[in-house]
């Protein structure tokens, strides 16, 4: 399918570096690719060997409709290549001018497949002027919920008028309101907010400030539905929902292509899930970043042993605040049989199964997305960044889970999680409404639903 000028049109993607951005925008290029356009996948070094060394060795790069390529970290000698949030203040800095030259050498190469369009995370918006030097049409991606991004765009204006200092303190008032359809945003629910790390907030806080770059990209592609946030989606003029990416892969899998996990995927868990009864699971995933105390993992594990009910828990080896995780005494040996602790799933795999009852999540936006395209119910466990916000959604709007509070001394305690998944399996509604949401997302990425639309008029785009 060549465009019309002979030349084949050619996108050059670029995600923030987090395992939460690469993983949808992968799924994107890839059904892009599939209109027979080329699809140049732009990673930082560092997350390509990531992603390389978690791959599975019989992952083959020679069959994949899109190509990696790397940008340099740019880190200087004063930067810590262990801290999880220096490529976003080093990549701001470095990548305007490494991306013009992969975008020179890649023009060069073959002037037939000069690069016509850049998809830039928003948060990375701050290279959209690469896009205008280069004569490129810049489109902007965003992996997060409409109302989290208009919260973000509102975000500058709130900076402006001083509601917010520079490093993204409020100032003045207690909650952000972008309109009177969206939930308001508390001083805890912000997306700059790293737990209290102010250093992390600071950087975070200056990708927010990229945004006013935003305004150059006459599409935002965002990973939700319409039909989910349509006061969120009216707000937003530019944006075109294209959601939930998850089940582009599943209408058409790519098994033996390299996938965009960070960590390596276990799989056996699919068999040991095949042995439970169906709706009986438990899964718990904190997702690719959040941490969590000793004594707060200590209460998990024994609230899920009290609970009685088989569980699936996803515990990455840098869990327990950066390390690995040891369980209560005698633990392991009490939950034999029972509870399988694995380091990282194939997390859609694993929701789609049966014998999944609910998913004890973190409520990043992109777990959402998937349990909720699967119509698996959440117990809400919100740890940082938009999370909580995310989390009244669920629990106050679209009713499809339950949030399992702190006690007075800010633990989530073991009975708590007990009565939690309790009242999650006595109650059918949060499972009526999770198979409604399900029906609504996969209407709306079917052929002729909202999202599906939006796509193919993007998509239409890109090959005039
Ligand atoms: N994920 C996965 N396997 C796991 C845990 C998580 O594949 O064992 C994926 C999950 O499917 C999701 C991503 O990691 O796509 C996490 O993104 P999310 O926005 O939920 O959270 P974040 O990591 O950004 O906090």
């Amino acid at each position: 399918m060549e465009a019309v000028t002979g030349n084949r049109p050619h996108v050059l993607a670029v995600p923030l570096p987090a395992q939460g951005h690469v993983k949808p925008l992968m799924s994107l290029c890839r059904q892009i690719a599939k209109h027979g356009i080329k699809v140049t996948f732009v990673n930082a070094q560092s997350i390509h060997d990531k992603i390389v060394s978690a791959s599975a060795e019989e992952d083959d790069d020679s069959n994949d409709s899109i190509v990696m390529a790397t940008v340099p970290d740019g880190l200087t000698l004063e930067d810590d290549p262990e801290s999880s949030h220096t490529l976003f203040e080093t990549l701001p800095k470095t990548m305007p001018q490494t991306l013009k030259e992969l975008i020179e050498r890649i023009n060069s190469s073959n002037p037939n497949e000069r690069v016509t369009c850049l998809i830039a995370d928003l948060s990375f918006s701050c290279i959209f002027d690469v896009a205008d030097k280069m004569g490129v049409e810049p489109v902007g991606f965003s992996p997060l919920s409409a109302a989290c991004l208009a919260m973000l765009i509102h975000a500058l204006k709130m900076l402006e008028q001083g509601y917010l200092d520079t490093n993204g303190s409020l100032k003045n008032v207690d909650e952000i309101c972008v309109s009177d359809y969206i939930l308001s945003w508390r001083k805890d629910e912000l997306p700059w907010r790293v737990y209290s790390d102010l250093k992390a907030q600071k950087v975070f806080f200056e990708l927010v400030k990229g945004y006013k770059e935003a305004s150059k990209a006459k599409w935002w592609l965002c990973n939700t539905c319409y039909e989910l946030e349509p006061a969120a989606a009216e707000f937003l003029p530019n944006a075109f929902p294209i959601g939930p990416l998850n089940l582009l892969d599943s209408i058409n899998p790519v098994s033996s292509l390299r996938s965009a996990n960070f960590y390596s995927e276990d799989s056996s868990c699919l068999s040991w899930l095949d042995s439970k009864p169906d709706g009986s699971v438990v899964y718990i995933s904190f997702g690719s970043f959040a941490v969590l105390s000793q004594q707060q993992l200590d209460e998990l594990a024994l609230g899920l042993e009290l609970s009685g009910r088989p569980f699936l828990w996803v515990v990455r080896p840098d869990l327990a605040n950066g390390s690995r995780v040891v369980y209560p005494d005698g633990f392991l040996e009490r939950v034999s049989g029972l509870g399988e602790m694995v380091g990282w799933v194939p997390q859609n795999r694993v929701i789609s199964h049966p014998s999944i009852a609910c998913f004890l999540s973190h409520c990043g936006w992109n777990s959402i997305m998937e349990g909720m395209s699967r119509g698996v119910p959440f117990l809400c466990w919100s740890c940082f960044s938009e999370q909580s916000h995310n989390k009244r959604y669920i629990c106050d709007v679209w009713e499809n889970g339950l949030k399992i509070d702190f006690d007075e001394k800010g633990i989530r305690s073991r009975h708590e999680i007990k009565k939690k998944i309790s009242m999650m399996f006595c109650d059918n509604k949060f499972k009526e409404n999770a198979v409604k949401l399900k029906e609504m997302c996969c209407k709306s990425i079917g052929e002729g639903g909202l999202s599906y639309k939006n796509l193919e008029k993007f998509i239409d785009h890109l090959r005039r």
